[in-house]
C-alpha cells in the first residue's frame, strides 16, 4: 500500500512515492511541468510516470499541491499566475486516477504544514519561501492559517516602497518586485540593460560591485523589516525561510542580520530562524501528511 505526494512547480514537478505510514521515499522523480500544453495534457503525463511506481488501487492518500490560489473545501485550482491555468477540478480529475482520499493545497501552506509535522513541540510556524517570487505559509496551533478567502500569507504583493519597482500585478513596490529573483533581476536590467541569474547578481554583491550591493542590500533589508513586523505581528515559534534565494548564503544571511535588528524584544520573546529540514521537500511532506490526517474529501 502507497501513499503518493506531487508537487506541481511552475517549471518541474516533482512525483514522490511513500510507503503508506512511512516518511521515507520509496521513489522520487521530476518531470517537466510544460504547463502551457494545458491541465488534461499534464494530468495524462502525471498519470504516465505514477503508472511506474504505483498501481492506482494500492495508494491509500494521494496529496498535491501548486503555487496559486486553490479551494480546499473542493480541491479545486482557482487561478494560478504560474501555470496559467484557472478553475481545474484537479481533487476530481485526480480522483479518477488514484480514489478520493486526497488533498489539493497551496504550496507554502503545504511547506508551513511540512515543517510544522517535523518540529515536535511547536506551537505555531510561519514558513517563508524566497525565489521568483515571496510567499508565506503560517500553521498556528497545528492549524493551516487561510484567512477569509483563503488567501492569508499573500505577502508577495504587499506594498512596501510606494514609489519603487514596477511588480509583475501592475503595482508598485511589491515585497516580491523589491526583495524577490525575478524582482533583483529586473532591477539589475535596468542599469545594465540585460538580464543576470538571480544567482550571479547576489555573488556580484558579495563581492561589493557597488550598483548590485544597492539592490541586494535593500532588497533584503526590506524583506528583514518585513519579516520583523511580520514576526511581531503573529508571535510564531520559529520562522522558516526557504526558496532558491531564501536558502543563498550571503542574501540569507543579509536578511537574517536585518531580521534579527529589527524584531520587538519582549523578555522571554526568542523567535528561531531557521533552514527548511523537512526531506525530500516540505511541500511534498506537507501534503503527504495532510492527506494522511485529512482522510476522504468530497469531489465538488
Ligand atoms: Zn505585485
Amino acid at each position: 500500500m502507497t501513499d503518493l505526494a506531487i508537487d506541481v512547480g511552475g517549471t518541474k514537478t516533482l512525483v514522490v512515492v511513500f510507503e503508506d505510514d512511512q516518511v521515507k521515499p520509496l521513489y522520487v522523480e521530476r518531470f517537466p511541468t510544460d504547463s502551457t500544453a494545458g491541465p488534461e495534457n499534464f494530468i495524462a503525463r502525471l498519470a504516465k510516470v505514477c503508472s511506474k511506481y504505483v498501481d492506482p488501487p494500492d495508494v491509500v492518500h494521494w496529496g498535491l499541491c501548486t503555487a496559486g490560489a486553490v479551494d480546499v473545501s473542493t480541491g479545486r485550482l482557482i487561478w494560478s499566475p504560474n501555470l496559467g491555468w484557472k478553475d481545474v477540478n484537479l481533487h476530481e480529475r485526480l480522483s479518477q486516477l488514484f480514489g478520493d482520499r486526497g488533498i489539493v493545497e497551496n504550496d507554502c501552506n503545504a511547506a508551513a504544514y511540512g515543517e510544522w509535522s517535523t518540529r515536535p513541540g511547536i506551537d505555531s510556524l510561519v514558513y517563508v519561501t524566497v525565489s521568483t517570487g515571496i510567499g508565506m505559509g503560517i500553521v498556528s496551533s497545528g492549524h493551516i492559517m487561510r484567512g477569509s478567502h483563503g488567501f492569508a500569507g499573500e505577502i508577495g504583493h504587499t506594498t512596501v516602497l510606494p514609489d519603487g519597482p514596477e511588480c509583475a500585478c501592475g503595482r508598485r513596490g511589491c515585497l516580491q518586485a523589491v526583495a524577490g529573483g525575478r524582482g533583483l533581476s529586473i532591477q539589475v536590467e535596468r542599469f545594465l540593460g540585460k538580464r543576470l541569474a538571480t544567482e550571479e547578481i547576489v555573488d556580484l554583491a558579495r563581492e561589493n560591485k557597488p550598483e548590485y550591493v544597492e539592490i541586494v542590500v535593500g532588497g533584503a533589508a526590506i524583506l528583514g523589516r518585513f519579516l520583523a513586523n511580520m514576526i511581531d505581528t503573529l508571535d510564531p515559534a520559529v520562522l522558516v525561510m526557504g526558496g532558491s534565494l531564501g536558502k543563498n548564503p550571503h542574501y540569507r544571511r543579509l536578511v537574517v542580520d536585518f531580521f534579527t535588528k529589527f524584531y520587538y524584544r519582549l523578555p522571554d520573546k526568542t523567535v528561531g530562524i531557521e533552514p527548511p529540514s523537512a526531506e525530500p521537500d516540505p511541500c511534498i511532506i506537507g501534503v503527504l501528511q495532510l492527506s494522511r490526517s485529512m482522510g476522504v474529501r468530497k469531489s465538488g
